[in-house]
């Protein structure tokens, strides 16, 4: 037997054969070319070109299918790419200076961007360009004609083993009977693992574990109750770790009651809503019906895709957060040339600039408020001034409406995203222009930490658990009292077991999660003590050590 230290990003248990999964296995030719084949090797780029947009939009559709409209964005970044004529350029001009075969070119541009990256960090290329090897393994499959023939068969219900994933990779994989995955890279916003979290497994990151240690008769289990990741468990803490009984009731073992709310960017009717539990949805991302658009959705289909979400809640309500786009939410509509997208034209700032895309949506989501319960909710509010424009215009809208005798709720409560340092200082100000708050945990440790969530190279110190994270959040926690203020948080954060406890502790009561993590943290809250974790989270936050302090919250996970 045999523990390995890992991160559970999706939670669950599961056992089973291991598997260790290796990609690429085909080696690149590389051959000198005469001046005469270079139109010959440029044309069977051309085609391989197209090749394989004809197949990344096949793969796009399928994982709308499959995984749905949020996870299949990967595939746009990744068209992107393809269509990048500066790469295009530098991959022709590469097979003309080099005179090197088209194969063995591809492979020499994409692995001087990954350099460049890597010795850089350049945020403004940043994970974009992460997507790059995918797909030039793709280019070079298809000037090869390779066809991704089996060449492994995949032992039933097993469990996946690879150092990284590709998003090709997860799409050859998602038919497969395949019942948890562990994965060594530890980038938990990388895209393949964002695609990944469609198939409902268990997934770990960062294992240390190395090829050698897995052999085809080597039996995993996983459990992210107790965070653990055992080869060859013996039979005794195998039952240990069976899933207990379905709880219904969100409360603690000291009987404090939290709210959960869904994260959802589905038409979610009020039955299922009802039976698992939640209040309703805390946070439907509208950027996610615009990501494969090629132009803006008119105030009509907006209305539509908004009216048909909120009547199939009703009662419940649903918070439309307006569109967070830019950064790392690249749409096609958006043609920005942000030289730092991260901290450039994104979210409110887009749409207090674009102010009739903003006045599209707000008039769409207005008149969808005639239908049921609807919260509006401002992404990247950086302070009061942005957030006082943004009311204006929405009263503009409201006027209008009114004008032209279109129904809406008047009083339609408007709440803004606390994820920006800046906003975090400026609650006080912020407090009497809104009625409620979102914690977006993602973008708040991001923009904290200084630390690019999608960027592997700093995920070792990308901790959640930071001292300035704790502070700011318990910071939030109280001026949401102070103001009374209802405050719901959000990300990574809410539905990550160890970091739910953690905010628990803080003082939070209302978390927005996705609908798989509801029933395995109802579980954890089953057995948690608020009292202990007031007390955990006291010694957290002056603590100077976060790698400490959040293996002082999976150690109380472990024996809860
Ligand atoms: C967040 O930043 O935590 C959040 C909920 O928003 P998004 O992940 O869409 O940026
Ligand atoms: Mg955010």
């Amino acid at each position: 037997m045999l523990e390995l230290k890992g991160q559970f990003i999706t939670q669950g248990s599961a056992y089973g054969p291991a598997f260790w999964y290796e990609r690429n296995v085909f080696s690149i030719p590389c051959f000198d070319i005469t001046k005469e084949q270079i139109p010959h090797e440029l044309a069977r780029l051309k085609e391989a070109r197209k090749k394989t947009k004809k197949q990344l939009l096949l793969s796009k559709e399928e994982a709308v299918r499959t995984f749905g409209p949020k996870q299949a964005k990967v595939f746009d970044i990744q068209i992107a790419l393809l269509d990048d004529p500066y790469l295009e350029q530098l991959e022709q001009e590469t097979l003309v200076k080099s005179l090197k075969n088209a194969e063995a070119c591809l492979d020499i541009v994409s692995n001087r961007c990954l350099q460049k990256i890597k010795e850089t960090c350049i945020v403004k290329t940043g994970e974009r360009y992460l997507e790059l090897e995918d797909v030039t393994i793709c280019l070079i499959k298809n000037l090869l004609n390779y066809t991704d023939k089996k060449v492994f068969s995949l032992p039933q219900d097993c469990i996946l083993f690879a150092e990284k994933l590709e998003p090709s990779d997860v799409m050859s994989l998602k038919d497969e009977k395949i019942v948890g995955l562990v994965l060594t890279e530890n980038c938990f916003a990388a895209h393949a693992v964002i695609l990944a979290r469609g198939m409902n497994i268990p997934i770990v990151l960062g294992a240390d574990v190395k090829k050698e240690q897995v052999s085809h008769n080597t039996w995993v289990q996983l459990d992210s109750k107790s965070g653990a990741v055992v080869l060859n468990p013996v039979v005794a803490s195998l039952t240990a770790s069976l899933p207990s009984q379905e709880i219904t009731d969100p409360i603690s073992k000291d009987g404090v009651c939290v709210d959960f709310w869904l994260t959802s960017g589905s038409v979610l009717p009020a039955e299922k809503i009802e039976l698992l539990g939640a209040k309703g949805i805390g946070l439907f991302r509208s950027e996610e019906i615009f990501l494969n658009q090629p132009v803006f959705l008119s105030e009509e289909e907006q209305f539509q895709a908004y009216k048909d979400r909120v009547m199939a809640a009703a009662p419940y309500p649903i918070v439309l957060r307006t569109l967070d786009i830019g950064g790392d939410k690249t749409a096609d509509i958006v043609k920005s040339k942000d030289p730092n997208p991260f901290l450039g034209l994104r979210a409110i700032r887009y749409c207090l600039k674009h102010q009739k895309v903003f006045k599209t949506q707000l008039r769409a989501m207005l008149r969808a408020s005639a239908f049921g319960s609807i919260r509006i909710l401002y992404p990247m509010i950086s302070g009061v001034m942005e957030l006082i424009e943004a009311n204006t215009l929405l009263e503009q809208c409201k006027k209008e409406l009114q004008q032209q005798g279109i129904a809406f709720d008047e009083n339609v409560p408007v709440g803004c995203m606390i994820e920006i340092p800046s906003a975090v200082c400026t609650l006080d100000q912020l407090a009497p222009h809104c009625q409620f708050w979102n914690v977006g945990t993602n973008d708040l440790v991001q923009y904290t930490l200084a630390m690019d969530r999608t960027n592997s190279q700093v995920s070792h110190w990308h901790n959640m658990a930071h001292p300035a994270i704790l502070r700011s959040l318990k910071w939030i926690v109280d001026s949401a009292s102070n103001f009374n203020q209802p405050v719901c948080l959000c990300g990574e954060m809410a539905g990550l077991a160890a970091t739910f406890l953690i905010c628990l502790g803080l003082g939070f009561r209302s978390f927005s999660i996705y609908e798989d993590q509801i029933p395995y943290l109802k579980q954890v809250l089953h057995r948690a003590s608020i009292k202990d974790l007031s007390k955990i989270t006291e010694d957290a936050l002056l603590a100077i050590d976060a790698v400490r302090s959040l293996d002082l919250f999976t150690q109380y996970l472990a024996v809860i």
